[in-house]
């Protein structure tokens, strides 16, 4: 896959939920999913898939990983891992900080559950837009229009219906997209397994009416020329600015569109990374990253794209079995390449980056050059620890005030 530049390309999300809800799972096949697209367009024949397939079930794809790179339709979406225990409160703020848009998964049983109210509200503070996932909908109980009330009264959102389930428990077999009005159906539960697009069942078609009629009455005012042509002449809106509309009651706040299937069988989750790409903010959507004025510094801002002064934040310090200890770090503005010097205005210390990785489901890629948008992790750092800024050495800007020691700032 190209590297590419665009920054509306780029979407840095996190999966948040409750224990158990089936964070796990469904990053684990997220990975497989976009793993699979992204060998598919470089080996054009069947069976290099399946022996990947095989492979990767050989060796489990598991995310260990505090970012994971993949692709979606052309998209590279980022996936920051946030810590599910509520006790690790600064690290989960700290991811909330670095990245721009979370998917939220609901067990269908269980709905809202404490702990994910309280990564809501704490998400509520940084204004990270959200999607809802509603997993296990396979399971015994499952209560799809159960667990979106729970979104309305416990989490205080408007949920944006975009799906309804056909069948549930054993019979859960797929989703009516309220977007296009159609059937999606899975034909097994195998991982992989491919998926049909059919009429809407009989049994559903008045159901799915009311709701794509709740949807529009939501969103569609965020379109003048799309309110007029429904409201004077009835033309429903195209599925593309239906889309911009949902997208915009998203990225507004408030507005969480709702999905739902079953991550353990296979269901669901390629129309939850089309909804990330189509719903989830990029980078240049949050706006300029804001710096805090400590000694030296003065509180400033840097606008999200590569011609800005390079800044970035590292959120991460971990140890990779092959590598060693990697920095992980989000480029907020302008770009970085391997040999440059960047300073560190907590310490006052100059940091020479020496190599560069992204890290894919399984594997490390060496790269010699990072963009705004990126998130990426540098090996070898001497000075900076998590939570500090690396920057451009003529244009200092401090992202995260740190409590901990007084900063030491000397402009170099
Ligand atoms: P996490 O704690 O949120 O990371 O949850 P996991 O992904 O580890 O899942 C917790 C348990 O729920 C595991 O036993 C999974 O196999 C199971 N699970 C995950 N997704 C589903 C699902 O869609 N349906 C059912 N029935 N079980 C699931």
């Amino acid at each position: 896959m190209p590297r590419s530049h665009a920054l509306d390309r780029y979407r840095n999300i996190g999966i948040m939920a409750h224990i158990d809800a089936g964070k796990t799972t469904t990053t684990e096949r997220i990975l497989f999913y976009t793993g699979k697209s992204y060998r598919m367009g470089e080996v054009n024949n069947g069976t290099a898939v399946m022996d990947w397939m095989e492979q990767e079930q050989e060796r489990g794809i598991t995310i260990t990983s505090a970012a994971t790179t993949c692709f979606w339709r052309d998209h590279r979406i980022n996936i920051i891992d946030t810590p599910g225990h509520v006790d690790f409160t600064i690290e989960v703020e700290r991811s909330l900080r670095v990245l721009d848009g979370a998917v939220a998964i609901f067990d269908s049983v269980a709905g809202v559950e404490p702990q994910t109210e309280t990564v809501w509200r704490q998400a509520d503070k940084y204004g990270v837009p959200r999607m809802g996932f509603i997993n296990k909908m396979d399971r015994v109980g499952a209560d799809f229009p159960g667990c979106v009330a729970m979104m309305r009264d416990r989490l205080g959102v408007t949920p944006l219906v975009l799906q309804l389930p056909i069948g549930s428990e054993a019979s859960f077999v797929g989703v009516v997209d309220l977007v296009m009005m159609r059937a999606t159906v899975w034909k097994t539960e195998t991982l992989g397994a491919e998926f049909r697009h059919t009429d809407i069942p009989e049994d559903l078609q008045a159901a799915a009416a009311a709701a794509r009629q709740a949807l529009l009455d939501a969103v569609l005012d965020l379109d003048e020329a799309a309110t007029a042509a429904y409201l004077e002449r009835g033309e429903e809106p195209s599925p593309d600015t239906l889309r911009a509309c949902i997208r915009k009651a998203t990225l507004s706040g408030g507005f969480v569109p709702v999905l739902c299937g079953s991550a353990f069988r296979n269901k669901g989750i390629q129309p939850m990374l089309d909804a990330i790409v189509d719903y989830l903010p990029a980078p240049g959507d949050i706006g300029a990253i804001k710096g805090h004025r400590v000694g030296g510094v003065e509180s400033d801002e840097r606008a999200a794209n590569d011609d800005s002064p390079f800044a970035g934040l590292v959120f991460k310090v971990m140890n990779d079995p092959y590598v060693g200890p990697l920095s992980f770090f989000r480029v907020y503005s302008g770009t970085v390449s391997v040999g440059d010097s960047v300073f560190n205005p907590t310490k006052g210390e100059r940091e020479k980056i020496g190599r560069m990785l992204e890290m894919h489901a399984n594997s490390r890629e060496d790269i010699t050059r990072a963009c705004t948008g990126d998130i990426v992790a540098f090996a070898g750092l001497e000075h900076t620890g998590t939570g500090e800024t690396l920057c451009d050495p003529q244009k200092p800007i401090v992202l995260e005030r740190m409590d901990i020691p007084e900063p030491v700032i000397e402009i170099v």
